[in-house]
């Protein structure tokens, strides 16, 4: 089935959203301004730090001088958080994250931050509060639910309006793909929150999805059904999650550099401390892991997401 974009488009407009999408390195910003001329703009998560730039622009486009008073984020990765400190010195906006996450962030420990083991930067910010799970937040004149999604991150949080039964999705559902399952690769059991966070989804029967990357989307139970197969073809074989996360990190790294050695992408991905505890838990040696390495670089080759020229990789045509 495919999508009716108009109404999409209508049912966002009606609720004050407009999403930013950008690419894949960048998460979607979802902008919310209210009629209520008191209501001050707030957008949910600001991609990628080497984007920063560009969504303050973007921001300011369509803000046309309101005031963006709120930042809030599903998630703390470093493709939904990277413009925050940005957006603090451009709008002097205040930031909210889960409240789980709280004091991870107000001490910066880029190891639980994950910026450290995926070796991905994010320029730290001053955090404002943190939003529960089950509390309500405003947005765009309503009232949204926060829910927790665990899975891809422990501490994520999706927001659900109920009456027009949108949801923004952050990581936990994306319409054709299942994002890294973070816990998972550090050895701890991810799948269950993956399962858990599949369900509580299904029970809110969303009618629009927003999700982290890509466009918003309403065939909702296809998006769920291929998760869930996904997630099940991820349990009867965990290598094939871990041949997952390589290839996706790679390709995250490699839209950041757009250009890269190929000797230096294959080091990086060898030895990503990201990766560590999933080596070990295969029991990958540094030959094995060698040549999952290179099997994953030609599979991403063959499938035109990554160009070869000589010694150099680039991001492919698709
Ligand atoms: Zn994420």
């Amino acid at each position: 089935m495919s999508d009716p974009p108009a109404q999409i488009t209508a049912t966002l407009a009606s609720l004050g959203i407009e999403v930013l999408e950008r690419d894949w390195l960048s998460s979607n910003s979802v902008l919310f301004t209210s009629a209520d001329p008191l209501e001050t703009a707030t957008v949910v998560d600001t991609g990628y730090s080497r984007d920063a730039p560009r969504t303050v622009e973007l921001l300011r486009q369509r803000l046309r001088g309101r005031a963006l008073g709120r930042v809030v984020n599903t998630h703390l990765h470093s493709d939904h958080c990277g413009g925050n400190a940005e957006i603090i010195r451009r709008f002097g906006s205040s930031i909210w994250v889960p409240d789980v996450s709280l004091e991870v962030v107000r001490q910066w420990d880029e190891k639980q931050l994950t910026y450290h083991a995926t070796d991905q930067r994010c320029e730290r910010f001053a955090v404002a509060g943190g939003v529960r799970s089950g509390s309500e937040v405003r947005l765009g004149g309503r009232p949204w639910q926060a829910w927790s999604t665990p899975g891809h991150d422990p501490d994520a949080l999706v927001y659900f309006e109920p009456r027009s039964k949108v949801l923004i999705a952050g990581d936990a559902l994306w319409r054709d793909r299942l994002a890294i399952i973070f816990p998972a690769l550090a050895g701890a059991d991810g799948f269950s929150g993956v399962r858990e966070t599949l369900r509580a989804i299904e029970s809110l029967a969303p009618r629009v999805v927003i999700p982290g990357h890509g466009p918003a989307f309403t065939d909702v139970s296809a998006a769920l059904r291929s998760s869930r197969e996904r997630l099940a073809a991820f349990e009867r074989e965990p290598a094939k999650h871990f041949s997952y996360a390589l290839r996706a990190l790679a390709m995250f790294r490699m839209l950041e550099y757009r250009h890269q050695r190929r000797a230096e992408l294959r080091a990086w991905m060898r030895a990503a401390p990201v990766l560590e505890a999933g080596r070990r838990a295969l029991a990958l040696d540094s030959e094995n892991t060698l040549r999952l390495v290179d099997a994953c670089l030609d599979r991403l080759q063959a499938d035109g997401q990554l160009a070869r020229s000589g010694d150099i990789l680039s991001v492919g045509a698709r």
